[in-house]
């Protein structure tokens, strides 16, 4: 059983989307979880459907959706205060000096992130890849083992199959609670998984064949 994990994540609904049923089944377990979340989001496009917020209130939002997401899954949040669409730019050696600096008081046994270059978003793989460098500047006695989440396209053809596959089915309902916290993001992330946009599909049937399965790559450390 893990002692702590901590997800590292840079945006609120990376988790709700890639990791609130793992998440969750740990809670279930009793394991405490701790969300490290970088930005606000405040630069996304989605405000809402109907629209509710605009490019002032945006972050105010979703700050709040990002509070009210982390108590669905019961896990404590530290907000890290970067800016959206902007985390490539950071100096990655302050990024993982700050996250290691946390790592080393929570003392988690796992960490949860993105995996650098097969994560699509420029945020996304700045993140992972600061969470990763900052667990290697960790000493090998107690570093963490570190789940990394690929959701490239062609990562199964690069990476091969990922280590850690689970299924998140039996806690769906809670995963669906997590997304749907996130008022201004679910209905048009949720929209863009159908393939036909006109049809009337269920978006809660769409999320259970697409989010399903939460799979992450153990990264190796040489
Ligand atoms: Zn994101």
């Amino acid at each position: 059983m893990e002692k702590h994990v901590v997800v590292i994540y840079p945006h609120p609904d990376d988790e709700a989307f890639g990791a609130s049923g793992t998440i969750t089944q740990f809670r279930q377990q009793g394991v405490p979880v701790t969300y490290l979340c970088g930005t606000l989001g405040e630069m996304g496009r989605n405000m809402g459907n109907p629209a509710f917020a605009n490019r002032e209130t945006l972050s105010e939002f979703r700050k709040q959706e990002l509070i009210d997401a982390c108590e669905v899954m019961d896990v404590e949040l530290r907000m890290l205060g970067y800016r959206d669409k902007t985390l490539e730019f950071e100096e990655r050696d302050e990024v993982a000096e700050h996250l290691k600096g946390i790592l080393e008081e929570i003392e988690p046994s796992l960490v949860i992130t993105h995996y650098p270059e097969h994560a699509v978003h420029p945020d996304h793989n700045a993140m992972g890849a600061a969470a990763i460098e900052a667990v290697k500047r960790i000493d090998e006695s107690k570093r963490p083992k570190v789940w990394a989440q690929a959701i490239s396209n062609n990562h199964l053809e690069l990476l091969g199959e990922p280590d850690v596959v689970n299924n998140v089915r039996p806690v769906f309902k809670q995963k669906m609670q997590t997304i749907m916290a996130h008022r201004s993001q679910a209905q048009g992330v949720l929209g863009k998984m159908k393939d036909d946009p006109e049809a009337e599909t269920d978006l809660e049937a769409i999320a259970m064949e697409r989010l399903g399965t939460e799979s992450f790559y153990t990264w190796k450390f040489d």
